[in-house]
């Protein structure tokens, strides 16, 4: 048993200030404590009043304002000896004392014990009260006792980080739209409230479930709807905080928050991106790191350390699955896997409904309608969508949400904030052609997804923005597609170029060209749409830091990487002169879009295609609609 510091402190201390008491107790001056000879005897008034009667009283020491007196009388019936005998008084002294001194009795009057005293007393006891009451403050803070990411007094040593909630107050009912990782996890709640069932017919219970899906998506809500179900606590602890600076820490905080846990079993052990500490082992540029390792390890030998049967369930979530050791994925470690996808339009809807649930909503919003504009939203999106909506709305002074603010709120969490409108200049102008060089593209090649609206008003990063009606995602992409996406991306460089020349190109493209970049090289390497044929060349793009990615990336030759480039560029270049060909039949109405874009700031998508119907013809756009 190792003794910290800490702890003998905290033993020490309660008795240096107990020891202060007694201290504080000797110097005050108390009828019970006069020098050695204490009073511990009490005599009644009445009967002090007859021992005056009857001469035996010898001297009276009167305290408390003549509240208590401590009297020497005589006793014949113990051979009279002279005992000291303390009395307690009615009242004010005043018939006492001349009584008193009628009799020729000694006496003497000690000052009133003032109230002073007491308050010095108490200021004398403060300091101390305070003390300890800061040091048990930062020792709570900063012990193994769950209840903030203190660490006061921690220097160096393994304090968890973890967080623990007795009740999270979070049931399956406030998760929605991922139903069947619900269902999955439905059992789990089963294990931690009914073991017997399972272990009666010998059935181990699982120790790890690993969540894997994109952030926001509802994981760590999840691992609190199963706590929560089943009325178990509820511990979490983020993989990144196990990685600390000093070899050891990491490791030492899986200890505790496994022992925090046994002693509240049943309850669940939530482990956020457990990537973090969870990547394959002696992978990485390095060759690792060491830290990692023995966090790592120590997390496998307390998994492997107790029983399936103690109660306890550690849940983890991760987006990179594919980066994690093998050893964590083996039978009996975190054997269940649960995916955890952004929801569909009707899980979107159902999220809505939940999150809805507290809000004022004007009786004219659909919910329907926003499931519907928002594609590849997730859980938490869609939460903070609602949320914006609402704080807009008491901005505005309304009584509900109206589908003005959903939709400001919707633009805000897509793009962010808006900014203020430019000043009109030849900059603004530019701008204006750069947008509608992505907006005309996108309403005349028929595989692009349709315009909704081409605004100059500034947002986030960006100077102007052309929104395009998002599709929702079906799963697969065609080459069309993606070509179409790729000359859209090059409109804005396109219409900057025909328009203003060579020398006049600005550098707001640049964020266009590397989304091209990207779209054109996943199209030659990954998904064999281009002259080099059918072949993977290679997986999915990660950090070279995450370890595995590192070696799979090049798994071609030389030669082949210079074909990957020309391929790259010539579908680029091809779709660039389709682009710039588009500019330059276009021009009319261009510019004549550019002046009302430059006067209203924000075209709607429908008057958009109207216009541009008066010169062309705009293609019909077939979208998958889908159903709720
Ligand atoms: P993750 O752990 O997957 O990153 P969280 O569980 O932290 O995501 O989600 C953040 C917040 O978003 C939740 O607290 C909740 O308000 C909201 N949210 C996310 N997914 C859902 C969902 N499926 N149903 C309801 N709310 C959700
Ligand atoms: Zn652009």
């Amino acid at each position: 048993m190792k003794l910290s510091w800490r702890v003998i402190l905290l033993w020490t201390l309660p008795a240096l200030v107990i020891g202060f008491f007694f201290w504080q107790g000797a110097f005050s001056t108390s009828p019970m404590n006069m020098g050695n000879n204490t009073a511990s005897t009490r005599m009644t008034y009445g009967r002090f009043l007859d021992y005056l009667d009857k001469g035996r009283v010898q001297s009276v020491d009167l305290f408390d304002g003549g509240r208590t007196a401590i009297v020497e009388a005589v006793d014949p019936e113990l051979d009279n000896r002279v005992q000291r005998l303390r009395v307690d008084l009615p009242g004010n002294a005043p018939e006492l004392i001349s009584r008193l001194r009628g009799d020729n009795v000694n006496f003497d009057v000690h000052p009133p014990r003032n109230d002073g005293a007491i308050w010095g007393l108490l200021g004398n006891l403060i300091f101390p009260v305070l003390l300890i009451g800061g040091l048990f403050f930062l020792f709570r803070r900063s012990s193994n006792v769950p209840g903030g990411p203190g660490q006061a007094m921690n220097f160096g040593k393994s304090k968890a980080r973890f967080s623990m909630e007795a009740k999270t107050g979070v049931m399956f009912d406030d998760v929605a739209g991922i139903e069947e990782a619900k269902e999955e996890l439905q059992e789990v709640v089963t294990f931690l409230k009914k073991p017997e069932r399972f272990t009666a017919v010998g059935a181990k219970i699982p120790k790890g479930v690993l969540l894997i899906g994109p952030p926001g998506t509802g994981k760590t809500l999840l691992a609190k709807a199963i706590a929560g179900e089943a009325g178990v606590p509820f511990f979490s602890i983020s993989g990144s905080e196990f990685v600390e600076m000093f070899v050891g820490v990491g490791a030492s905080r899986v200890r505790d928050l496994f022992k925090k846990a046994k002693e509240n079993a049943p309850c669940i052990i939530f482990i956020d991106e457990i990537d973090a500490v969870g990547r394959q082992r002696g992978a990485g540029i390095g060759g690792g790191n060491d830290e990692r390792e023995q966090t790592l390890n120590q997390l496998l030998t307390e998994m492997d350390g107790f029983e399936g049967n103690t109660g306890i369930i550690i849940i983890a979530a991760t987006n990179r699955p594919d980066v994690l050791d093998s050893a964590l994925l083996r039978p009996g470690r975190f054997d269940r896997q649960v995916q955890v996808d952004p929801p569909d339009i009707k899980g979107r809807l159902e999220v809505l409904q939940v999150h809805a649930r507290n809000k004022k909503l004007a009786p004219e919003v659909s919910l329907d309608a926003i499931a519907r504009r928002t594609p590849g939203f997730t859980g938490a999106d869609l939460a903070n969508l609602l949320n914006e909506a609402a704080i807009l709305t008491a901005r505005r002074r309304k009584e509900g949400i109206t589908m003005l603010e959903i939709d400001d709120a919707v633009d805000r969490v897509v793009a962010g904030m808006e900014g203020t409108p430019l000043v009109d200049s030849k900059s603004k102008r530019l701008i204006a052609y750069h947008e509608l060089g992505h907006a005309i593209i996108g309403t005349l090649v028929k595989n692009h997804d349709p315009v909704q609206k081409v605004t100059l008003i500034p947002r986030g990063q960006a100077q102007g923005l052309t929104w395009f009606t998002p599709a929702e995602d079906q799963g697969l992409i065609s080459r069309a597609q993606i070509l179409a996406r790729i000359t859209g991306a090059l409109g804005g460089r396109a219409a900057e170029q025909v328009i203003f020349g060579d020398a006049e190109v600005t550098t707001g493209a640049g964020n266009d060209l590397q989304q091209v970049t990207n779209m054109a090289r996943q199209m030659v390497t990954r998904f064999g749409m281009s002259d080099l044929g059918p072949l993977s060349l290679e997986s999915q793009q990660g950090e070279v830091f995450l370890g595995r990615d590192w070696m799979t990336r090049s798994e071609y030759s030389e030669e082949i990487a210079s074909r990957i480039d020309a391929q790259v560029r010539t579908i680029v270049e091809h779709c660039y002169d389709d682009a710039c060909r588009i500019m330059r039949e276009n021009r009319t109405v261009i510019d004549r879009l550019v002046d009302l874009l430059i006067e209203k700031e924000t075209i709607d998508g429908e008057e958009f295609r109207q216009i541009v119907a008066e010169y062309t013809e705009v293609p019909e756009k077939e979208q998958y609609v889908p159903q709720i």
